[in-house]
């Protein structure tokens, strides 16, 4: 039945929910996504349910009528619970979280074709080296001339100019041409009896077509990808529709390929710099149910399936699921929500599972799948602490000298190095030795961190770079300035120093920006082309190179220094996690970790490889602190480009803070990061018992405040950061 009153959720957080009268002859129900015009101009909308979107009726004979309804598919119910679900949770407006679902403007505006081009088997007039060059890498390739161009590494003016000569040319495509299909049982593997055993629970759990929440937990390299792809064969056997949720777009390469090799079809990728017409091609076949399996990064949480069958979140402990601008959700935990709402299984893998997941393991909210060893009987690699305090590396040099001698018999050995720092560049500060002036960011509270391959001085907050000056910029003195501490490239720097023969690769988000690149480091290492990695946290996961026999941790007490809430989890899951990497062939891994605390119970649990230990001293910390899982915390971000008017607005919410028993409210005070992109911060926290409804306290309390209007006050529930 199609309905003749209509109440539009806006894709405009500013506007409330809109009611408009359908137009005889035209077909709407909940869901659709329609046009409807908003004073001279036009809003795109879905239509809700109008009891679930309050607003103030308007008389029937005042009711403009909607324009257009969009060829899409209607957004099924349980994708718009969904969206309900993040916005009250995350005390988000709708329409962001709309937004997120209607995330191809051009999937929208319905079929389309785009011209592709392809040889026609002639010759050109005149054949010059970069035509002959190009004719023949364009043989049996078809595509735009960009691509072609990228293809043949040719511009794209030399490729039109074989257009004008009819050696190509033009064949008009279907922008949204299928996919092809995945096999289930295109290459089955042989699984271990425990692997066989979890993949039975897994595939059980797919065929139940139920909400059933999983933790995997396996350790590095126990084969728990192989595993949840039997799962994954089982939905699409039954014509179901699977979401793999990976952390890094980085990391997607590796898996592609084998994905490829095991379902005999690549899986549609999704992410944010996909090509606006791969965006749309993949909506569409979301929307349309053909899509069958999608690899993507959180974003791709809120797509549209048809026929959603089966979550996998994979590395779920990843910080990197948590969004920090915009709609600060965690997908990890919204991807629970989405299969509660669909009614099937989410699976979330890791070899270090967050407290809170490991919590609703214990409590038998989520099921506990265990795979306690690695495959083919690799053992995990021997982990041995380095004090600094004993062992001081010399002046100017971080790499003490048992992990200097472990790296030289790595490289006599033919075997490969991993070495860990978190801290991108080659030295987190710069300053004067003549007058002590420090390199600091204009538009934040931070020191500028050089880069000495890309010759810049850059901040990591707000993407301010400049070229460092010759002089210093306060006292004028020339060549005075001195690098402090170590960054990745330093480490690489002073590796080439202690080892000259070795072939040294920096693995970074600076230099493994692009899937090619990632693609192309993948394969060096495995080629034996690098003798020496030196990585932030990219390298810590999903990397497999079994001729990696050593992990030198460069500072393991890096991490506990922030004092943030989940800096020791944070450590520990860094430092397993790169230690996972060693040993994952036949040879044997060691793991060398410096630290000037020994002590501390994270690194000693560490050491000691005593992952319950660890866990157990972190449960008691969380549950003193009344942090989560055991209490919940919400962050309240206030800021604006005028210092004053920040600070009186962290005031007024101050000054009006709720008083309950349950709820406690910590602040204003400055933020860490008091200036982050020209604006001025501020913060309020707020620490919750579990019994506390802290998302209609904190809309209570901020709903009851005007600001000036350049005043921004954020919400963070849940929040990772506390910068
Ligand atoms: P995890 O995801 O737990 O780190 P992976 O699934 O990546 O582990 O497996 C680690 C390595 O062992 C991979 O190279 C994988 O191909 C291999 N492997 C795991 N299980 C099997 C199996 N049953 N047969 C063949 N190779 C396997
Ligand atoms: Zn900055």
């Amino acid at each position: 039945m199609s309905l003749t009153r209509v109440r539009l959720l806006v894709m405009n957080a500013a506007l409330g929910p809109l009611d408009y009268k359908v137009p005889e002859g035209m077909q709407v129900e909940h869901g659709s996504i329609v046009i409807a015009p908003l004073g001279p101009r036009q809003v795109t909308g879905i239509v809700w349910e109008s009891e679930r979107l309050p607003a103030t009726s308007v008389p029937e004979e005042k009711l403009r009528g909607l324009l257009a309804v969009l060829d899409v598919p209607p957004i099924r119910a349980e994708l718009r619970r969904l969206i309900e679900w993040t916005a009250d949770y995350y005390v988000a407006p709708l329409a962001p979280v709309a937004r997120m679902v209607i995330s191809s403007g051009g999937a929208l505006r319905g079929p389309a074709t785009m011209t592709e081009y392809r040889l026609t088997g002639g010759t050109p007039e005149r054949m010059t080296p970069q035509r002959a060059a190009a004719i023949e890498a364009l043989e049996g390739e078809q595509g735009t001339i960009r691509e072609l161009s990228g293809i043949a590494d040719v511009s794209e003016g030399v490729l039109r100019g074989l257009v004008n000569q009819g050696v190509l040319e033009p064949v008009e495509v279907d922008v949204d041409r299928p996919y092809t299909r995945a096999r289930a049982d295109f290459h089955l593997p042989n699984l271990s009896a425990d692997q066989r055993e979890v993949a039975d629970q897994l595939v059980a759990a797919v065929n139940a077509a139920e909400f059933a929440p999983i933790l995997l937990d396996g350790v590095t390299g126990s084969g728990k990808t192989e595993t949840y792809f039997e799962a994954v064969g089982a939905a699409i056997a039954e014509d179901r529709q699977v979401l793999v949720l990976l952390p890094e777009i980085a990391l997607t390469e590796a898996f592609l390929s084998r994905f490829e090799s095991r379902f005999g079809a690549a899986p549609i990728v999704w992410h944010s710099s996909l090509k606006s017409t791969e965006r749309r091609r993949a909506w569409r076949a979301i929307a349309s149910g053909e899509a069958q399996v999608v690899v993507g990064a959180r974003s791709a949480l809120f797509l549209p399936y048809a026929n959603l069958g089966l979550i996998i979140v994979d590395e779920a402990h990843e910080i990197s699921f948590k969004q920090d601008d915009g709609v600060r959700y965690n997908a990890r935990d919204v991807a629970v929500m989405r299969a509660h709402f669909e009614k099937v299984p989410v699976v979330l893998a890791s070899a270090t599972p967050a407290l809170e997941s490991l919590h609703m393991a214990d409590s038998g909210t989520y099921e506990k799948l265990v795979l306690p060893s690695r495959f083919g009987g690799a053992q995990l690699p021997d982990i041995k602490l380095i004090d600094l305090t004993e062992e001081k590396p010399g002046s100017g040099a971080w790499i003490a000298a048992p992990l200097r001698a472990a790296l030289e018999d790595r490289l006599a050995k033919g075997e490969q190095s991993l070495l860990f720092l978190n801290r991108r560049g080659y030295a987190p500060l710069t300053l004067c030795r003549h007058c002590g002036f420090r390199f600091q960011c204009p538009n934040c509270s931070a020191w500028l961190v050089e880069h000495r391959l890309s010759q810049r001085l850059a901040c990591h907050h707000c993407g301010h770079e400049t070229a460092p000056p010759e002089k210093c910029p306060e006292c004028g003195e020339p060549d005075c300035l001195v690098a402090c501490g170590p960054g990745v490239e330093r480490i690489a720097d002073e590796v080439a120093e202690i080892l000259s023969d070795a072939r040294v690769a920096v693995v970074t988000s600076d230099t493994l920006n692009s899937p090619e690149k990632a693609a192309e480091f993948v394969a060096m290492a495995e080629a034996k082309a690098i003798d020496v990695i030196v990585g932030t946290q990219l390298v810590t996961k999903g990397f497999h190179f079994p001729e990696l026999t050593l992990v030198g941790v460069i500072d393991a007490d890096l991490g506990l220094e922030g004092g943030d809430l989940r800096a020791a989890e944070r450590t520990y899951q860094q430092v397993a996690q790169v230690a996972g990497r060693a040993g994952r062939g036949a040879k044997p891994g060691e793991v060398l970790i410096q630290t000037r605390h020994p002590e501390a119970p994270v690194i000693a649990a560490l050491e000691a490889g005593d992952r319950d230990a660890f866990y157990e001293a972190e449960t008691d910390a969380r549950r003193y602190a009344g942090a989560p899982p055991f209490g919940r915390w919400a962050a309240i971000i206030i800021s604006s480009e005028d210092e004053r008017e920040a600070r009186e607005a962290a005031q007024r919410l101050g000054d009006t803070r709720p008083h309950l028993d349950d709820v406690q409210v910590l602040g204003p005070a400055p933020a860490p990061m008091a200036l982050l992109r020209n604006r001025y911060r501020y913060r309020l926290l707020l620490n919750a018992r579990r019994t506390a409804n802290l998302q209609a306290v904190v809309r209570d309390w901020l709903g009851g405040i005007d600001h000036p209007p350049g005043v921004r006050v954020g919400v963070d529930v849940d929040p990772y950061s506390f910068v």
